[in-house]
């Protein structure tokens, strides 16, 4: 069965069976930010078992307008708290940030390919 995925709107593919041998480089690498809407806030703080309060005082921290996950250092790399090194995924894959369900299919990419790929090697032009 193909792992290729495609979304109308961008001239690239992508082969999700990348992301077995990658090592996470959208979750670790430079330092970004990983938004979390209210919803998101509220789904993750469950799945934690946490109260909000204490979720958004350990996890996030405040930008302008909105919350971002927290990093954590690995060597020289930054690398969100959620990603787990040992199983190579997402611990709170089920309630994931949209913006990490869209990545690699995000508007910011659409005229940046080679910058994608540079990130991303599941990346395969059409
Ligand atoms: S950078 Fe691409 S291949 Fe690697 S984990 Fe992320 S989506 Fe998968
Ligand atoms: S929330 Fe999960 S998918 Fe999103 S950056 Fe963190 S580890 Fe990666």
């Amino acid at each position: 069965m193909s792992d290729l995925i495609k979304k109308e709107g961008f001239d690239y593919a992508f082969d999700s069976s990348a992301c077995s041998t990658c090592q996470g480089r959208c979750c670790t690498g430079e330092s970004g930010y990983i938004y979390v809407t209210k919803e998101e806030i509220e789904k993750i703080s469950q799945l934690l078992n946490l109260d909000i309060k204490e979720f958004v005082a350990k996890y996030l921290f405040k930008t302008d307008h909105e919350y971002s996950i927290k990093e954590k250092m690995h060597n020289d790399s930054y690398e969100c708290m959620f990603y787990d090194r040992a199983s190579n995924g997402c611990t709170i894959y089920d309630v994931r940030p949209l913006q990490c369900r869209t990545f690699p299919f995000w508007s910011y990419f659409k005229t940046r390919v080679d910058e994608l790929k540079l990130e991303c090697p599941g990346i395969i032009n059409d």
